[in-house]
């Protein structure tokens, strides 16, 4: 799907059909930034619509599963949505929170290496951040690197770049998002084994999934594969396309919209 124009409501319409027919066997999974919120200057200030939290209590009352599939903390995301019965995979999908847990229950597969990341970003030359209005945000395992809003934000991305290239050379894996670097160690659940895992803990067989960014790509291509391997009779993938989005997401959606706005009219009318 080129990205130039957004689906027609007849073609979601069309393709959204079949799960607003099963919703008990229908997960309905989001991402939160730039998916369900609007994306903000400082990421400490984002917030859920108000309309929205109307919808998604909605949703949790009539569909299998409602979840948040989120690069925020568990507890952070969960938080900001404030719907009860709602499920939700953090820190990419090394945190999972299910409804009714009290802590979160972390991704088995990076145990052990959970310091790695802090302890590289601790090792940096001090100032080096700062000198060009980069943010650090502590997310336990993975350390995120913000410059949106620097003075320079194209000067803080060349030395995000410096550092991702450090970070592999120290056996970390960088990941890019939206004007975020975020350094974590090798290996360990992406938003892909976050929707398998979510999968898993209901009886379903149809899931929509809206992304916006490129850890949603993972998501899509899970989803894709689900679908080709027999476990999902149907899949949806609902792209959030902005000028920031990489091309992968308006390539790999099976419906785009413009914004959040634009999922939110979808998920009203899933909430019908
Ligand atoms: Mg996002």
């Amino acid at each position: 799907m080129a990205g130039e124009s957004q689906t027609t409501r007849a073609t979601w319409l069309d393709l959204l059909e079949p799960f607003r027919a099963e919703p008990g066997r229908t997960a309905i999974l989001t991402d939160f930034d730039g998916t369900l919120a609007p994306i903000v200057e400082r990421a400490d200030e984002a917030a859920l619509p108000e309309q929205a939290r109307g919808v998604l209590a909605a949703l949790v009352d009539r569909y299998g599963m409602v979840g948040a599939v989120s690069g925020r903390r568990a507890a952070e995301v969960r938080a900001l949505v404030a719907v009860d019965g709602l499920h939700y995979a953090g820190n990419h999908g090394l945190e999972l929170l299910l409804p009714g847990d009290e802590e979160p229950r972390p991704d088995p597969s990076v145990a052990g290496r959970e310091h790695y990341a802090a302890e590289f970003l601790a090792a940096l030359a001090p100032g080096r951040l700062d000198a060009v209005g980069i943010r650090a945000e502590d997310k336990g395992p993975i350390q995120a690197l913000h410059w949106r809003g620097a003075g320079d934000e194209a000067a803080a991305e060349a030395v995000a770049r410096e550092i991702a290239a450090e970070a592999e050379r120290a056996g970390l894996e960088p990941r890019w998002g939206r004007k975020v670097l975020e350094v974590r160690p090798v290996g360990g659940g992406g938003k892909d084994a976050a929707v398998s895992a979510l999968l898993a803990a209901g009886d379903l067989d149809r899931a929509v999934y809206a992304g916006d960014d490129r850890t949603d790509v993972d998501a899509f291509r899970r989803l894709g594969e689900l679908h080709e391997a027999g476990e999902l009779v149907a899949a949806v993938r609902v792209g959030v396309v902005s000028a920031e989005s990489p091309p992968e997401i308006a390539a790999e959606s099976d419906a785009t919209v413009a914004d959040p706005a634009g999922w939110l009219e979808i998920l009203t009318w899933l909430a019908e």
